[in-house]
């Protein structure tokens, strides 16, 4: 909830630059690496989407560089933990390794973006991590850890991390209209329905 790191400040002009319908951006060189920002953000959900996943993209970024990246990969491992943000949570890790950079002090300096609100796992291990600032774009609302099924960033859970800031509605129209249209085509990693069989 602090809010003392001033890359952290940018990050939340970035949420409310697109948030608000007037211009809250001021600097065109912010709005551009905004656009940047967001561009890789939702490539992600795309990738994912294009290989079979729930589309679903995350960055995590620290000191205005990207330390990881993710999209879903649940199908592809044959793994339901490996959510986007869990795929990138182990590249920050690599990272912090090569730059000899402590997992802590990155982690707690870090935002995420994420095209869905993590869900309950996911939410739980950001706050364990100590990630202060989640911007996330539409809600999760079989599974949202942030205020949709149970508040896991902001409820008051002893002994489990650190409460984190949570800022919906980023990008949330595309984030949607990606969901949309992988549940639209079947899903081909879907277990079969019984419920088909109907005559
Ligand atoms: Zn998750």
């Amino acid at each position: 909830m602090q809010r003392s790191y001033p890359e952290q400040e940018l990050h939340i002009c970035v949420a409310m630059h697109f948030l608000s319908n007037n211009n809250f951006c001021h600097s065109p060189i912010l709005a551009l690496e905004l656009k940047w920002l967001s561009c890789v953000l939702l490539d992600q959900a795309k990738e994912a989407m294009e290989q079979g996943e729930v589309p679903v993209g995350c960055l995590m970024v620290y000191r205005e560089q990207i330390v990881g990246q993710g999209r879903n990969e649940v199908n592809e491992t044959k793994n339901a933990t490996r959510h986007a943000e869990m795929v990138a949570i182990d590249q920050v890790l690599d990272w912090c390794q090569r730059h000899s950079e402590k997992t802590t002090d990155v982690f707690e300096h870090t935002t995420l973006y994420v095209t869905v609100e993590p869900c309950i796992m996911c939410a739980a291990a950001l706050r364990l991590l100590k990630i202060p600032l989640v911007i996330y774009g539409c809600r999760n609302d079989r599974f949202g850890g942030c205020g949709s099924v149970l508040n896991i960033a902001t409820d008051y859970l002893p002994n489990t991390g650190t409460p984190f800031e949570c800022i919906g509605g980023y990008r949330a129209e595309e984030a949607v209209e990606m969901l949309k249209t992988f549940y639209k085509q079947e899903n081909p990693n879907a277990p079969k329905s019984k419920a088909r069989k109907k005559d």
